[in-house]
């Protein structure tokens, strides 16, 4: 059980989505927490994200649901289509009354940030945690929410995770005459090319992301030598495409890894959330949106008393179908294997077509999935 709030000391291992959010809520409910980050100037690394209503309703909770919207931008479809035009999925989240909200990593970290500092979190920059005996042990419960390379996560429970062979470029630019300013919008070329993009409010901006495998992906930084391909898959965004430098791009790399926390760390006091407890590659794009929720659902059970093992049970449960699907899907969008992605070209529209197949496609978009059945 935890102790009474006042009583609790919290140490949290990472200021990411996760790990902000968390010493945000439970300072809020009167606990003690100190927040320790590797980096020296914390900043997120990336472009844009995608966050449905689950996430932003764990950011209403923290009181933070409109600061964020004002920065980003809603979207409301994602239209996949292949090379030759062929649309491959369409999906409209408006039809099941949902919508999501494309916004830059570095506004929703600054939102979450400078939260924290006016909440009283103390915030300790430049502090790597390899260890729990890198951190004073007055405390009662440890979040770890070192992200998907997550150290701590291989020295508590022996789980590394796999890296990705397939990662992504990524780049957040201005496009102020973007023509689809609501639609996350990706082409699809075999499964070894895809080119996406989706609108990431403030400035206008948009997100473009390219698949790549790792192997190559600083040397496609470098180059370039891609953007001839992407024009040809995208023409509707040539001059945007034509526009890009190599330094607005950064390689973004993805690891799957599900943490098994033993009853024995839980007793510790020890709670793993996020991508540190369950990293995936972004196919669904859920890793921040899970974070969100993650952290709205473990300081409800602070609240509530609960045991740690139940509170982190319940943060597994929550995510388990989305790690399922990623790794599942993933190899249908990003692979060099032969014959893959025509496969999904005929397969894709027949699913989308069966209308109950549909409506979990949407629910599973719109990130309202807690199951296969549910
Ligand atoms: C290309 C791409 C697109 C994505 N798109 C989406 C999307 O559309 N929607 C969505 O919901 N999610 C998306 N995600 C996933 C999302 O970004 C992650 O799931 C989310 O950021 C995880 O948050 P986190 O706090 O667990 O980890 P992180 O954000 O990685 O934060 C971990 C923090 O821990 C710190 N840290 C690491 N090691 C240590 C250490 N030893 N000591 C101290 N601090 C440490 C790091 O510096 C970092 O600040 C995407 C990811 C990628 C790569």
């Amino acid at each position: 059980m935890f102790s009474t709030r006042r009583d609790l000391k919290v140490v949290v291992i990472g200021a990411g989505v996760a790990g902000l959010a968390t010493a945000l809520a439970l300072k809020r409910q009167g606990a003690g927490v100190v927040v320790y980050e590797q980096a020296e100037c914390p900043g997120p690394i990336g472009a844009g994200v995608l966050l449905n209503e689950p996430g932003l309703r764990a950011l209403a909770e923290f009181g933070l649901r409109k600061d964020v919207e004002r920065l980003g931008k809603q979207v409301y479809r994602l239209e996949g289509s292949s090379v030759t035009g062929k649309l491959l999925l369409d999906l409209d989240l408006a039809s099941i009354n949902a919508s999501s909200l494309g916004v830059h990593r570095g506004a929703l970290f600054q939102v979450l940030y400078e939260a924290c500092h006016q909440a009283g979190v103390e915030i300790c920059l430049g502090k790597s945690v390899s260890a729990l005996s890198d951190i004073d042990n007055k405390r009662n419960l440890t979040v770890i929410a070192d992200g998907s390379a997550s150290q701590l996560r291989s020295v508590l429970t022996g789980q590394g995770g796999n890296e990705y062979k397939w990662g992504a470029l990524w780049a957040a630019v201005p496009a102020p005459y973007w023509p689809f300013p609501d639609v996350l919008k990706q082409v699809y070329s075999g499964a070894n090319k895809l080119i996406g993009f989706l609108p990431t409010g403030q400035a206008d901006l948009v997100t473009v992301f390219w698949s790549v495998r790792l192997d190559m992906a600083e040397a496609a930084k470098t180059s370039l030598d891609w953007i001839e391909e992407a024009v040809r898959m995208a023409p509707f965004a040539e001059g945007l495409l034509r526009s890009l430098n190599s330094s607005d791009f950064v390689v973004a790399r993805y690891r799957h890894a599900w943490a098994k926390v033993s009853r024995k760390l839980t007793d510790m006091g020890i709670v793993f959330i996020g991508d540190a407890l369950h990293s995936m590659s972004p196919q669904l794009g859920q890793g921040a949106n899970l974070a969100l929720q993650e952290a709205s659902c473990l300081a409800r059970s602070v609240s509530d008393g609960d045991p740690i093992w139940t509170a982190q049970a319940a943060l597994r449960d929550r995510a388990r179908y989305y790690s399922r699907l990623s790794r599942l899907l993933s190899p249908w969008f990003q692979s060099d294997t032969p014959g893959v992605g025509a496969i999904r070209d005929s397969v894709a529209p027949l699913l989308g077509s069966i209308p109950a197949v549909r409506r979990e496609m949407l629910r599973t978009f719109a990130g309202l999935k807690t199951g296969w059945l549910s």
